[in-house]
């Protein structure tokens, strides 16, 4: 036996609870796990919630990332006592996830943990860390260098606007970190290494099809308006990476800023992402990451704290990233 966070499906209502379940219980997979820690993303709240339909059958254990040892394996690149990381592939979606202190998974999906980080560090990044530095790499890609000027972070406070505040500043951007919490967060946004930390407001509602030119590029986790927005303030050849929705899953922009301004749109999903990619995405971490912004962005709860944590994710309350300590 051991303990899960299980999401169940009653009278047409999400029920998530802290339970006991069998090993004989996991899905398929080549290689068996034993979690150390998983985290709580946007995405586990809402499924834990059930404010949207994330979970694809029930019952389902959430947590769409953990590291963990493996303890057994048919898998080829891994043996037992090997230290892993799972980020997506449907995992905490579709198939019992990380929220659990055993897992079952493809060693297809799994990358090893990065030799400079300790497993805890691996889920103080999570995959919101993981999707930071996917949206750094495409900004990278797309030619957006430090001297082209300002990058914008939305959602700045958040589990992937902090981290991709830390690395952007770390890697000599500067960077202006766009958040609802100005009050509260500024200084911690600032000792991240923002330079301007500014209020959500001044990109939320109905903006014009062109703004004044300000952004070489951004990094989305918003949507709706204030992509709208971000859009339409970036620079001549600038790039936006859209990774988020929290602010709603709309985009109403026009094509203005694509057509007139030779804005790149860039679309990063990390669940579905190639696992070159990953891979080079989890070393950059290990190398480009200073692990103090780290402590200061992570804390941790327990698996009994989860399904509270999850509600304060969604209202917004939650600085930074969240760790679960699944023992
Ligand atoms: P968090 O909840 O940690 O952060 C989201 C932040 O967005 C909040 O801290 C807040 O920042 C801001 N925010 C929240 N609600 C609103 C709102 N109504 N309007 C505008 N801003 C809002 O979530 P994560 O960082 O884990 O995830 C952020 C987004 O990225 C989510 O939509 C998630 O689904 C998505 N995501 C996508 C991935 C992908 O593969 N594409 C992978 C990981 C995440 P502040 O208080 O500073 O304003």
């Amino acid at each position: 036996m051991y303990k899960a966070i299980v999401i169940d499906k009653q009278d047409g209502n999400y029920v998530a609870t802290l339970n006991e379940v069998t090993g004989s219980e996991l899905m398929p997979g080549d290689v068996d796990i034993d979690v150390l820690y998983s985290t709580l993303n946007y995405k586990d709240a809402l499924a834990i919630t059930g404010k949207s339909p994330v979970v694809r059958h029930f019952p389902m254990v959430p947590g769409i990332d953990f590291v963990g040892k493996v303890s057994t394996s048919s898998h080829p690149d891994y043996q037992p006592g090997q230290f892993v990381i799972l980020n997506g592939w449907g995992v905490g979606e579709k198939h019992w996830g990380g929220l659990a202190q055993k897992a079952r998974v493809n060693g297809d999906w799994l990358v090893p943990l990065p030799t400079q980080f300790e497993a805890k560090d691996a889920m103080a990044i999570g995959t919101a860390g993981y999707t930071a530095m996917l949206c750094v790499m495409a900004l990278e890609r797309h030619g957006v260098t430090p001297e082209r000027g300002e990058i914008l972070v939305t959602g700045a406070a958040g589990g992937v606007g902090s981290v991709a505040v830390a690395i952007l500043s770390k890697l000599g951007y500067s960077v202006t970190a766009l958040s609802g919490r100005v009050e509260q967060e500024a200084q911690f946004l600032s000792q991240l290494g923002a330079q301007n930390v500014i209020h959500r407001s001044e990109l939320e509602g109905a903006g014009k099809p062109l703004a004044k030119e300000r952004w070489a590029g951004v990094v989305d986790v918003v949507g709706s308006h204030v992509l709208a927005n971000a859009c339409a303030s970036t620079q001549y050849g600038g790039v936006v990476a859209a990774c988020g929705l929290a602010g709603g899953m709309d985009l109403p922009a026009t094509v203005a800023p694509f057509i007139l301004r030779g804005v790149t749109l860039a679309g990063i999903d990390s669940v579905m992402c190639p696992k070159a990619l990953r891979v080079e995405a989890w070393q950059r971490l290990a190398s480009e990451l200073e692990l103090n912004k780290l402590n200061m962005i992570a804390h941790e709860i327990t698996l009994n704290e989860v399904i509270a944590t999850a509600a304060d994710l969604l209202d917004g309350k939650v600085r930074g990233r969240v760790i679960v300590d699944v023992n």
